[in-house]
């Protein structure tokens, strides 16, 4: 990776992906922040300017939308004039959109496919080309996937399929463009982002008549703080069951985002074609 490296993280607006926006910076690489949110991609970038030395663009997009990928890695490779490092990030789990298989139906399979298996897809289509044209052959492509995608997480299947998708696409992508592109995966556990926030807020809204509360990822949060995080309460059971079954309780977007930022730098020049679960131990059990 060379001093000048840059990176463009889908969905950076947010949660991990900002984290990570931070997290590569930090180590030295320009960052272009790719989310469907401009205004929030805008105050990453001034954020991340403001914390380090890298710069730092934001660049609206919607991965689901081909042309505006490629519109997308077009504007980060002149806002930086290379481009090494694609972080596919940006995702959507909707208890709306989705569900158990026998419920699915096409426009939530569209929706969630569209955004968390097409836009991966369709970045890795156009970065790629652009990370070979460097002619240093140490392009890095790093997909954030989900425990989801290594263990039965009933609920929301199509987010569950797209996840397992993932983790397949990123090991062709190991293995059909070595030795100059790497590629592997990461497995967030339980995560405290706005996303955890606002499938925890849908189940709210589902749950209002049952008497689930006001449930939101703080009070998960609080519990911990309390009691450990064995005795989180207010949450939907399958979360309560995870933040129960892991071993280091709800994780940080800057734990994943130093997970992803190894993946992303010479630190891992031996790693490609991996599945890492950072997940708290989760699926250590
Ligand atoms: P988040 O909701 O906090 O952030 C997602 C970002 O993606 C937002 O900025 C949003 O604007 C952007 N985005 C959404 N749709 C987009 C689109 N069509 N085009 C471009 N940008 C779009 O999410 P998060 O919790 O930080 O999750 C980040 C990644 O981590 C996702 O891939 C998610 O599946 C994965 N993950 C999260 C958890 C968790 O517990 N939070 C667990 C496992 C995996």
């Amino acid at each position: 990776m060379p001093d000048n490296g840059a990176a463009i993280v889908t969905g950076g607006a947010s949660g991990i992906g900002e984290a990570t926006c931070h997290a590569l910076a930090a180590r030295g690489l320009d960052v272009a922040v790719a989310d469907l949110d401009p205004e929030e991609a805008g105050r990453v970038v001034e954020a991340v300017t403001a914390a380090t030395d890298a710069d730092a663009t934001a660049v609206e997009v919607d991965v689901s939308d081909e042309a505006a990928v490629e519109a997308a890695v077009d504007a980060a490779t002149d806002a930086f004039g290379r481009l090494d490092v694609l972080v596919n990030n940006a995702a959507v789990a909707s208890r709306e959109a989705d569900g158990p298989v026998t419920e699915v139906e096409d426009a939530g399979f569209d929706f969630v496919t569209g955004v968390n298996l097409r836009g991966p897809v369709y970045a890795c289509k156009h970065a790629i080309p652009a990370m070979l044209e460097t002619g240093d052959g140490t392009g890095v492509v790093v997909n954030n996937a989900s425990v989801a995608a290594l263990v039965a997480e009933p609920g929301m299947d199509v987010y569950t399929a797209t996840k397992g998708a993932l983790v397949s696409l990123t090991r062709s992508i190991a293995v059909e463009y070595a030795p100059e592109i790497r590629a592997n995966t990461v497995c967030p556990g339980v995560v405290r982002t706005p996303m955890l926030e606002s499938v925890l807020e849908e189940t709210d809204d589902a749950g209002d008549e049952g008497g689930a509360g006001d449930a939101n990822v703080n009070d998960a949060d609080e519990a911990d703080d309390e009691a450990g995080a064995g005795d989180a309460t207010d949450v939907p059971d399958n979360l309560r069951r995870m933040i129960d079954d892991t071993p280091l309780g709800i994780g940080d977007p800057d734990a994943i985002a130093d997970a992803v930022a190894f993946l992303a730098t010479d630190r891992s020049r031996y790693v490609t074609g991996a599945t890492i679960p950072v997940d708290g131990g989760f699926t250590a059990r």
